[in-house]
Parts: C-alpha cells; structure tokens; sequence
C-alpha cells in the first residue's frame, strides 16, 4: 500500500511533466531551434521547491508552453507561476488542512479557462504537546483582542502579491544555523488544549544567532505579536512569503530589500514559546507549507 502510493505520487507528480518536455524538446529540435537553447532547458539542476502532493506540502504542475505567463488559482488565490514559453509550472501551495483526493487549479489562457486536476495524498502527522505560559492558552479579554486586531493585520500582510520571482530555482538558504525539527504539522495541544497545527520549521539556536533572508526579498512587515513575538514577514515575489518569529532583535524595516544571506535580526524567545529558536515559516498562495521542501537536505 505505502509502495503503491509513492509509485503513484511519483508518476503523477513528476514522470509526466518529463514525458511532456521530453516530447517538447523533440518537437523544438525537429523545429531547429538553436542548440543551446536546448541544451539549457534539457539540463537538471535539481527543483526547488520539491514536490510532495500531501496536505502542507507542494505540487509542481505542468502547464505545458505558452508564449505568455499563464495566469493560475487555487480557488481564487492566484498561484506562483515559473517558468518559460517553453514551459511553465505551477507551484501550487496545498494546505494542511486540505482533504487527500482529487483536488484541482483552474488556469486562463487567452483560449480560456480550464481545470487541472491533481491528487493530495494522505499524510498523518504526529501530535505534540506542550507547556506553555498559562495566559497564551487561555486569553484575557485585552489578550484577545489584540490576537483578533493581529490577526486582521496578518490577513493583509499574508495578503502580498508582487512580480514572480526572476529565479527558476527557488532552493533557500536556511536563515540560521541549528538543528531544524521535523515538526512542520504537528498537531499540536498546549497545556492539555488543542489548538492550530504546527505551521513552520523550528530551527533551534541561542539567543542572539543571526538570522539572514534564505531568498532575495523585500521586507513587507516588522511587529510584535502576541504569539508569535518579534516578527519579520518577506516578500520573495509571486505570493511566495517568509516568516521569522520569535526574535530578540530586529535589523530592517518594511520595505527594506534584502539578498539572500543578508541579515534581518537574531534568534530570541518572544511570544508563546519553551525556549529560544527561530520558527520559520513559507507561505504559498496564503498557505503554509513545509519549508524543508526549499532546502537541500
Ligand atoms: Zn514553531
């Protein structure tokens, strides 16, 4: 059963595509196109992000070629759409809460509109439970009406969306050194409560640790926040966002531009936490998924 499921995730998410360039590139050689132009698109230097069609992970969609960017949603939030005329994909963000099955993105081309269907296998993950403080469980009333003010805030921020990023390869730099838990999914129970599942990569590092943008980005919000603490939200382009949390310090400001590597703050245990680490989060298409599908191991 397991073995047939990755057959099955492997086949639908990646042997297609390749069969279609396969078939592409035949058809641009039999058109003569120059030779180097070939060559480029027929080497592999690896996908960032890599595929993994489970709730909180990603789905890399073939569009086929198309001589302008495809505009794609997913229900009506556009999608990152990479790419070249001969071939586009979209990097389809799936949400932890999505439902395994049949799940679908509808594509505009000046043609038209249609639906590309996909499947989102199961994946169970793991429960943890925490103790925290007390008062970040069980909201006083001012408490929680700065969680809700925060939240409609948030809502805009996550809201961002500027032009695509120019990088086909969108590997990430892990923003600080440490060791990353394996906890992005985890349902999670505070104090004996359930609440929101664990939605990012924890990095554990002392306090003070730098911590560097893992793409170019713009810097679209800085905060403090009631469960998240000192915050830093990026823009990599194309609805494609970083979140660092928890921080002690923070470097930049909204509208700050950063390289990849560039520092924006350190390591702290502000907001709910249990000690010092960085929570990292990626959000595609408003949606959180696994930030070790961006990194190389
Ligand atoms: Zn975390």
């Amino acid at each position: 059963m397991g073995a047939m499921r990755s057959d099955h995730l492997f086949l639908s998410s990646s042997a297609s595509p390749l069969t279609r360039r396969s078939t592409l590139l035949a058809a641009l050689a039999a058109l003569a196109l120059p030779a180097s132009r070939v060559a480029a698109a027929t080497s592999s230097p690896g996908v960032w992000p890599k595929a993994l069609q489970v709730p909180g992970g990603v789905a890399r969609l073939s569009l086929g070629p198309a001589a302008v960017r495809p505009v794609a949603y997913a229900g009506d939030v556009p999608l990152l759409v990479l790419g070249d005329a001969a071939e586009w994909t979209a990097i389809v963000g799936i949400p932890l809460s999505a439902e395994p099955g049949e799940a679908s993105i509808a594509v505009e081309t000046p043609g038209g509109r249609r639906t590309l269907p996909y499947t989102i296998s199961p994946k169970r993950y793991s429960e943890q439970r925490l103790k925290v403080e007390p008062r970040t469980v069980d909201l006083s009333p001012e408490d929680q009406a700065r969680y809700e003010r925060e939240r409609t805030h948030q809502a805009l921020v996550m809201a961002t969306l500027t032009e695509p990023p120019h990088t086909q390869v969108l590997r990430m730099r892990a923003p600080t050194p440490g060791r990353r838990s394996s906890s992005f999914g985890l349902r999670r129970v505070f104090n004996g409560q359930p609440r929101n599942p664990h939605s990012g990569m924890d990095i554990a590092a002392a306090t003070g640790t730098a911590v560097v943008s893992p793409l170019p980005a713009r810097v679209i919000d800085t905060g403090d926040y009631f469960f998240n603490g000192n915050t830093v939200w990026l823009d990599h382009g194309g609805g494609l966002l970083s979140l660092m949390c928890h921080l002690s310090a923070t470097d930049v400001k909204p509208g700050d531009m950063l390289k990849t590597g560039e520092r924006l703050g350190e390591v702290g245990a502000t907001g709910r936490v249990t000690g010092p680490h960085l929570h990292w989060g990626v959000m595609l298409n408003r949606t959180m998924v696994d930030p070790a599908l961006f990194l190389d191991a």
